[in-house]
């Protein structure tokens, strides 16, 4: 049997404190019309990632909801993910050749098989999150429930030959969701298209509000000089995220702010096999520069502390080459920190008005801005104060599960 992610229940209601009471009624009505479908929502990690993040807060909301609804992750060895690490890095516009190999495409397909044979299918609604498990209604007898795919990648301008691959699967879906209509390819037919952006849970540990200056004092127990500025990065370990990037734009703004702190705090999931060589590469990069750090969850790095990081810094950076989203720049929003973010995919999403001056499209421009925020702190706070209230109104749970429980609603009504 696939793995079942083990989650609790997470009082909703808690909500009402930051959301109009309208919205959390609505949730309970749609909830109690959908009572008694059983939903389940499939990716290829229970931890690494923003999928991962997403379900471990969402569906424990849910549950509250009163709905029955569960996370099963497929499984895989290191060469059934490295090749659906290609696919997602040719879905976001890179290399997509090694798909014409007869041995990658066989070796996608019977760990598709595999993982179909052995999921439980004892639901009526599946939610399959991005390419790894995207062919398994193509491989399960389970013709009776409802699939749909959940997209989270930038899939705007995917290379040809990766797509064309993966579109038949697709189109067994019965719906597909993107970030954001830009996202969709032309040329899918067949399922119904939803657009719903991502969400944070504010009430998590890696969101929940912690007062600044104890942030800073915890900053030297991770070994960093809280009298010092500091930028940070968090990222999983990969190239689109570009941490090269983000190392050599913190030589450019240290050569201003003598003493300026970088702090790079990158995931290594399950389903990511690159991640584990750009992780030593980076080490081998900044390992003799002393104003550099590098964590990651294999040296315990955590939710919370991904919280005191995102609390503490004088500013966050996520300078993503692609990005489907990037929950990174609604965490650190949210926590009133302000944030220079490459200007790709569903990042300016979260950066409109004043925010939207932060977007970056260079290295040398985002240096510039780094160390603008940098001098005029009153500015950064200012809009850090901007994005929380943007975060509230647009990207906070209750509106993703009112978008996903629509869905579904108005599919099992087809
Ligand atoms: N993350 C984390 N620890 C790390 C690095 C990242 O918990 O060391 C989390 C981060 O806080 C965010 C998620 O991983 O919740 C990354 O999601 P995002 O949408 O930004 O990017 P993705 O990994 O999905 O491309």
């Amino acid at each position: 049997m696939l793995h079942k992610v083990s989650l609790g229940v997470r009082d909703i209601s808690k909500y009402r404190l930051l959301l109009a009471g309208e919205l959390i009624d609505e949730l309970e009505r749609l909830a109690a019309e959908l009572k008694g479908v059983r939903i389940c929502h499939i990716n290829s990690t229970p931890f690494g990632g923003g999928v991962a993040e997403l379900l471990s807060s969402y569906i424990p909301l849910v549950r509250d909801l009163g709905l029955d609804i569960d996370w099963q992750v497929i499984y895989g060895d290191r060469r059934f993910f490295s090749i659906t690490k290609s696919i997602h890095n040719a879905l976001q516009g890179g290399d997509g050749r090694f798909i014409r190999g007869e041995e990658t495409q066989r070796g996608y397909k019977s760990q598709s098989l595999l993982n179909a044979q052995e999921m439980d299918r004892n639901y009526d609604v599946f939610i399959v999150n991005d390419p790894q498990p995207a062919a398994l209604p193509h491989f399960s007898d389970e013709a009776q429930a409802k699939w749909i795919w959940r997209c989270h990648v930038d899939s705007s301008e995917p290379n040809e030959e990766a797509w064309q691959f993966l579109r038949p699967y697709i189109e067994e879906f019965d719906a597909a969701v993107f970030t954001m209509s830009k996202f969709v390819p032309p040329d899918l037919m067949g399922p119904r298209i939803a657009t719903m952006p991502p969400a944070i849970d504010p009430f998590s540990s890696k969101n929940m509000p912690l007062p600044r200056t104890l942030c800073r004092e915890l900053l030297q127990n991770l070994g960093l000089d809280p009298k010092r500025p500091l930028i940070i990065q968090v990222s999983r370990f990969d190239q689109w995220k570009d941490p090269f990037g983000v190392i050599r734009v913190h030589r450019m703004v240290r050569q201003e702010v003598p003493g300026l702190q970088l702090a790079l705090v990158g995931s290594l999931a399950g389903d990511d096999p690159e991640s584990m060589d750009m992780y030593a590469a980076i080490h081998r990069e900044v390992d003799k520069d002393k104003d550099i750090y590098v964590f990651s969850n294999l040296t315990g790095v955590g939710n919370m502390e991904v919280n005191v990081f995102q609390t503490a810094c004088d500013v966050a950076i996520q300078k993503s080459i692609r990005e489907g989203f990037g929950l990174v720049v609604s965490e650190a929003l949210w926590k009133q920190t302000a944030m220079v973010a490459g200007n790709a995919g569903g990042i300016p999403l979260q950066m409109s008005g004043k925010l939207s001056q932060y977007l970056i499209s260079s290295e040398e421009e985002c240096a510039e801005k780094v160390l603008y925020l940098l001098q005029h702190p009153d500015i950064a706070a200012e809009l850090g104060q901007e994005g929380k209230e943007h975060i509230r109104q647009n990207f906070l749970m209750p509106r993703l599960i009112k978008d996903e429980l629509s869905l579904i609603k108005s599919l099992l009504q087809d």
